[in-house]
């Protein structure tokens, strides 16, 4: 008869570390894999950053800019870059894409502050943007930290102005003033999400007048020429902006031994990150592959750049019209990796996790069939088939992995991009990195779980 022990290794499901299943190589590797991460994410912190990014890197690889009604070949490598917001890059395979395309989508937006169109206003002495709040934030996070202002201006005439300031050394960075202690007895009273309110959390801009101060607005006044004579705008320019401020931090290692890295946006740069590498590593091939990069996950995926938009259908039908296949036989033979980040167990919050059925930090990619809430609600559950599939390729391919699910239940809930594809009758399944603090300015994410998801992400696209 075998032991217990035999019986638990035959019969057993445990998580495990990375660094109990890497080798030296393996861990060198990953380390290594997170600083083309960094970089990626230092300067791609909003979607259109993103975007832009990406398409540097992309055409890199062969990539060419693909409009609608374009001609498609097979073997083409394409992106579609829809409004500079969200971005379909597509490898068009060698063979009938009837057989299914491989899908990895991710989002490149990150909750934030958005500047309001009419933001600017001076009261007592200083200078203030101000902004209405984009995904889900916790507003006490944000007070008394150095933000920076990213964005794009479109005047009158159509011309684009791009803002970034705030981001080098020696850049003036914008601030949310927070309440003394000794003055926030009544404030420390309230519940968390109500002691700091929306409306507060404007950014002080400026404090120095024109000339003397004698005259009314005359900060703001100065806070206009400043930003005429840096960026060309006026006021009325906010109307028609995308400004949003966002942390002004770079990332940075945490811990002694360096394998945790802080940064604002890991949500969901830290698995759009590897779906490019894994769609790079991929090269040439038979199947068709697209790697979607999507805007407005963290408000609902609404809009003509978020995933609830029409486009990936129609990107199929393109497909098919060029090679002269069924789009609808294309679409439910296809596969998609819903690729968002998972909540990490915090043992400093014990009471909102299942720790069985949580994300543990170096433990592996997370891969989770369901995500929602009450319930099962507003979910992609994907299939047993489908989660057995994939199960059987991370296995195969030796990736570190572990299945997971948000938090406790009832405890809140959450979602992702994957319903809004599976809708269109393909198999979805959601997978990402393990996050810290998520939505905080500063999220943080184990490198060992980043290298994981590149290597699940490549096993995908390699397959
Ligand atoms: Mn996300
Ligand atoms: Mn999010």
């Amino acid at each position: 008869m075998a032991t217990a022990e035999e019986l638990k290794k035959q019969l057993g499901y445990e998580k495990k570390s990375f660094f109990e299943t890497a080798d030296d190589a393996e861990k060198e590797a990953a380390l290594r894999y997170a600083e083309g991460y960094r970089d990626f994410i230092d300067c791609a912190k909003t979607e259109r950053e993103s975007v832009d990014w990406t398409v540097k890197a992309a055409e890199r690889e062969g990539y060419r800019p693909y409009r609608w009604g374009d001609k498609l070949v097979a073997g083409g490598r394409y992106y579609l870059n829809n409004r500079g917001k969200s971005l379909y890059l597509f490898r068009v395979g060698t063979e009938s894409p009837e057989n299914g395309i491989r899908i990895i989508a991710s989002h490149i937006d990150s909750p934030r502050l958005d500047l309001k169109p009419v933001p600017l206003y001076e009261e007592s002495g200083m200078a203030f943007l101000k902004t209405h709040y984009y995904g889900g934030i916790r507003k006490y996070q944000w007070t008394a930290i150095p933000l920076a202002l990213h964005g794009a201006v479109v005047l009158r005439n159509g011309e684009t102005v791009r803002v970034r300031i705030g981001e080098s050394e020696d850049d003036p960075v914008f601030y949310i003033n927070d309440l003394l202690p000794h003055l926030a007895a009544e404030q420390d009273q309230k519940p968390l999400g109500k002691a700091i309110s929306g409306e507060s959390l404007n950014l002080l801009s400026g404090s120095a007048p024109v000339e003397k101060g004698t005259e009314s607005d005359e900060i703001k006044l100065n806070l206009l020429r400043l930003l005429n004579e840096r960026c060309g705008i006026k006021e009325d320019d906010f109307l028609s902006a995308e400004l949003c401020a966002v942390p002004a931090f770079k990332a940075r290692d945490v811990g002694l031994d360096r394998w945790l890295l802080a940064a604002y946006g890991h949500d969901d740069h830290v698995c759009a990150y590897p779906s490019l590498t894994a769609l790079f590593a991929a090269g040439d091939g038979k199947r068709s592959l697209c790697c979607i990069l999507a805007d407005k996950e963290e408000t609902g995926s609404n809009g003509n750049t978020g995933m609830q938009s029409r486009i990936l259908a129609d990107l199929i039908d393109e497909i098919a019209a060029a090679t002269g296949t069924d789009a609808n036989l294309i679409r439910a033979n296809s596969e998609c990796l819903s690729a968002d980040v998972a909540a990490a167990y915090d043992p400093n919050f014990p009471e909102v996790y299942e720790k069985k059925n949580a994300a543990l930090l170096s433990r592996g990619v997370a891969v989770c069939k369901y995500t929602g809430a009450r319930g099962k609600s507003g979910t992609n559950d994907a299939s047993a088939e489908f989660t057995a599939k994939i199960r059987s390729l991370l296995d195969r391919e030796g990736v570190n992995w572990q299945l997971a699910e948000l938090g406790k239940i009832d405890a809140g809930g959450g979602g992702t991009v994957a319903k809004f594809i599976s809708v269109h009758n393909i198999d979805t399944i959601d997978i990402g990195v393990p996050v810290l603090s998520m939505h905080a300015p500063y999220e943080v994410i184990s490198k060992a779980d980043l290298y994981s998801a590149h290597r699940a992400l490549s096993a995908f696209f390699r397959d």
